[in-house]
Order: structure tokens, then C-alpha cells, then sequence
């Protein structure tokens, strides 16, 4: 089948590498890949730490994408003929005062056996450059971490010339099908299938129904621990101080991400205060942080969805759509590949699994906007045909004919937009 792939970031990539290894004929559209959330990532593996409150859909498709990970780095190593950061260390969620300590048992219990409870002081044997503060830990033997830029870089090295810079304007039909895209600069490229991988611009792409998508800020920064202090720590360190959530991710480059905020509003560019309290936070709980040496602050916008699961299935026959993968998306890629891959060949995809992830799940999705920017006439909503059956829902509501808000059809700005990335020092 040909298959147009719209949106280069890790999810887009990682479905049209797995589609090509089926044998089909993909290209992927974006105007600049890997630029939006999966730049920022910090490519935590989190199926156990990320456990939350009512979350009980989420965690089944955590535990199975993070069960996929080591056959899906051993593949792509092996076909890219590079390494992508992938580090099969631990996790220790450390808490502060009380109010954290509760907060910290609370979730180990949910969590399950597999975060074990330890004290401060075990902490810092494990750990040495962690604060006295430190009272109580968890370990987490497997939530282990990826590099999401090594992991980008090595998928579009496979995908080559088959990664076009264009922005899709449109999903084109014809007779009521899904017959390709057209492209911001015009062009029409005929495909069989479409997938929509754009992240929180999904949206913006002309035909592709109104998701409830929502921008959920990150702030986060990435710092150069000094040789003297190396290696400042050696597993994944995640804290509540204070009631805030703080993460420290080390890499093997001597760098350390730190993370990230969580806001729905603010600028759409690094906060400040998004950047003071997470320094604050994390030379709370390791001192030595104030010694290192900032080499990158980004912020980028997370594809929320309402009950941050993914929104993935088939949304009209030859429109696949693959988003809201919120602050889970890297964990979720290996999943996110394969059932993609599934859903555009047709293969059932096991019913629990799609139902939480079924875009529909949240009622029907308004109809899709027309082109901003058509340079040919677009298809008006009332003449779609409602949707078949999709292999994710046994009854999806039609797509209704609604006006769609302004604001959900535009561009999104922050993505493509002002640039975000603020290096402040070259060379790494
Ligand atoms: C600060 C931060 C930290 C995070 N840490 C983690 C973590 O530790 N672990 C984890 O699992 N997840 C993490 N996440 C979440 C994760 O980054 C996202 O869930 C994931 O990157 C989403 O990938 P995506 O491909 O759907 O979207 P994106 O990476 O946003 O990619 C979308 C792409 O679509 C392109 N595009 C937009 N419009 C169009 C168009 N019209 N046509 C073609 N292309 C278009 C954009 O240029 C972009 O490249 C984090 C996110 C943030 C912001």
C-alpha cells in the first residue's frame, strides 16, 4: 500500500519505519522533524513511576510498550547500525518532608511490587550526591530511560529521502475516500492510507476530525555535570519536594536532563518560573546540581488528551490517527508502531487495548475543518461519508457536520513557530 505519514515526530517515525518493514511504500511529511515534544523528551521508560491516580486505562498500554522496548532498540540498532541511548538503570523516587513521604507510600502501594520502599539513608548509599533532605525512596528496578533524540535521528537515517520537509495542509478524498494529501505548497500526493502523527497539530491538518487535543507545557533543562563530580548519579532520580515533581535524568554523555514542568497556560517559550522552581527543586535534593553547567532549556508543548492515553485508530476508512500521547509518547512508541501498523493493514487490534486508546472513546469527534490555505476546493463536511466501522470501536459515532471553532482549526503556533530551543552554549 502507499501510505502517507503526516507528522516526522517520534511517533510518526516509529510507525512508518514499522510499515516499511511490512513492505509498503511510506512517506513522511514535515516541515521540520522532530522538532516538537519528542525533542524535548526526556526518555524516561516510566511504567511504574508514571502510575497515577486514575490513570487504571493508561497503565496496561505502559507495561506492554515497556515489555516491546528491548526487541524494539535491538531492532532499530540493528537496522540503523547505531546506539540510541537506550540505559537499562534504575529508578529512585525520593521524597522531602512528611506530606511527601505520605505521597511517596501512597503511590508505591498503587505502583505495586515492583516499587520497593527504601530509606534516606539506603538512598544515599545507592546514590551519594543526594541531599541529607532525602528521607524515603522508592527503587524501581525497570523503569530504565532512552536518549528520544538518538532514537529520532536513528529512524529517520532508515526513512532517508522518504522524510519530506512539507507541512500537510489537507487530507484529500475522493468519491468519499481517503485518496492522499495535499501539501502546504500544493502538491498532491495519492495515498491509500494516511496516517495523522502530528502531535498536537493533528487537528490543524485540514480533513482530519477536531481530537481533544490540549497544549500541556514542559519546561525542561538539560546540564553538564563537571568531570570532578562525575558521575553526579547513575539511575534515574524522581522527587516530590514539597508537593512539586522533579526528575533528573543522567545520561551517558556526562549530561543530565532536568525535569520538567506541567503547565496549560503560560508563554509559549521557556517560563522562568518553570525554570527557578525546577533548579530549586532539584539542589534540594542534589546540592551538587549548583556546580554544573546549563547547556539547554526548551519547552515544548505535550499532545494532551483527556485521560492522557493516546487517541489512536482508524477515524474513517484509508484515516488513521495516531496522537495524545501526552507525557507518555516515548514509553508508548513501540506500541504506538505496532498497532498503527495494524490498524492500516487492517489486523484487529486485542479489544481492550483499543478501546482505551479509541478516539472516540470520549463521544463523537466534531466534523473536520476545511483548508485555512486550499488552493483547491476542499471537501465540505456534510459530504463525507460517516466513518465505517473502525477496528478500535464496535459502534463510532458518525462524524457530525457541527461548525468547528477557529481556534482548533488554525495552525498551533507553538510547534512550527518562534523557535523554542535555546542553546546556550554550541559544541556538545
Ligand atoms: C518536557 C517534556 C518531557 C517529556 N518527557 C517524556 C518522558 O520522559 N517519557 C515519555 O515517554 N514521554 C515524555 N514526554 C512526552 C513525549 O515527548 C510526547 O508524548 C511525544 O514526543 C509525542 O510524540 P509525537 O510524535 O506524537 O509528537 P511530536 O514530537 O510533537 O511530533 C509532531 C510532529 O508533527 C509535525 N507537524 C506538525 N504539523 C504538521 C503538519 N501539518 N504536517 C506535517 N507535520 C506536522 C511537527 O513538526 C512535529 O515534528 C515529554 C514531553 C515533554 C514536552
Amino acid at each position: 500500500m502507499r501510505i502517507a505519514v503526516a507528522g516526522a515526530g517520534i511517533i510518526g517515525l516509529a510507525t512508518a519505519v514499522e510499515l516499511d518493514r511490512r513492505g509498503h511504500e511510506v512517506v513522511v511529511f514535515d516541515p521540520a522533524p522532530a522538532s516538537g515534544a519528542s525533542l524535548a523528551a526526556a526518555g524516561m521508560l516510566a511504567a511504574v513511576t508514571e502510575i497515577a491516580w486514575a490513570q487504571d486505562a493508561l497503565h496496561p498500554l505502559m507495561a506492554d510498550s515497556a515489555a516491546r522496548y528491548p526487541d524494539f532498540v535491538a531492532r532499530l540498532e540493528a537496522d540503523a547500525g547505531r546506539a540510541v541511548g537506550h540505559r537499562v538503570t534504575e529508578t529512585l523516587s525520593v521524597a522531602v518532608d512528611a506530606a511527601d513521604r505520605e505521597t511517596l507510600a501512597q503511590l508505591a502501594a498503587l505502583q505495586g511490587p515492583s516499587a520497593g520502599r527504601v530509606t534516606g539513608s539506603r538512598a544515599r548509599e545507592l546514590e551519594p550526591a543526594l541531599a541529607p533532605a532525602v528521607s524515603a525512596a522508592v527503587l524501581v528496578a525497570d523503569d530504565h530511560q532512552i536518549d528520544p533524540r538518538q532514537v529520532t535521528a536513528a529512524l529517520l537515517e532508515l526513512l532517508g529521502e522518504r522524510v519530506r520537509r512539507e507541512r500537510v495542509a489537507e487530507v484529500l478524498r475522493d468519491a468519499g475516500r481517503v485518496s492522499g494529501v495535499r501539501l502546504a505548497s500544493g502538491e498532491r500526493v495519492a495515498a491509500d492510507v494516511v496516517v495523522a502523527a502530528a502531535g498536537l497539530a493533528t487537528s490543524g491538518i485540514a480533513g482530519v476530525p477536531v481530537l481533544p487535543l490540549r497544549p500541556v507545557w514542559g519546561d525542561i533543562l538539560r546540564l553538564r555535570v563537571p568531570a570532578a563530580l562525575r558521575p553526579l548519579l547513575t539511575r534515574t532520580i524522581r522527587a516530590l519536594v514539597h508537593g512539586r515533581a522533579v526528575y533528573l535524568v543522567p545520561r551517558e554523555d556526562g549530561t543530565v536532563v532536568l525535569g520538567a514542568t506541567v503547565r496549560e497556560g503560560g508563554v509559549a517559550g521557556v517560563q522562568a518560573g518553570g525554570v527557578l522552581a525546577l533548579l530549586r527543586d532539584a539542589e534540594r535534593i542534589l546540592p551538587g546540581i549548583d556546580e554544573c553547567e546549563i547547556v539547554e532549556m526548551l519547552a515544548r508543548p505535550r499532545p494532551g488528551s483527556p485521560d492522557a492515553a493516546p487517541l489512536l485508530g482508524v477515524v474513517e476508512p484509508g484515516l488513521v490517527v495516531s496522537t495524545g500521547y501526552d507525557r507518555h509518547g516515548v514509553l508508548l512508541t513501540p506500541l504506538a508502531a505496532e498497532v498503527g501498523a495494524d490498524l492500516v493493514e487492517g489486523i484487529p487490534v486485542d479489544p481492550a487495548r483499543a478501546a482505551a486508546v479509541d478516539p472516540f472513546r470520549f463521544g463523537p469527534l466534531p466534523a473536520f475543518a476545511s483548508a485555512p490555505d486550499a488552493a483547491s476546493p476542499t471537501v465540505p463536511a456534510r459530504d463525507v461519508a460517516a466513518p465505517a466501522p473502525s477496528a478500535l470501536t464496535a459502534d463510532p459515532p458518525a462524524l457530525t457536520a457541527d461548525p468547528v471553532p477557529p481556534a482548533l482549526t488554525a495552525d498551533p503556533p507553538a510547534v512550527e513557530a518562534a523557535p523554542l530551543l535555546l542553546t546556550l552554549q554550541e559544541g556538545r
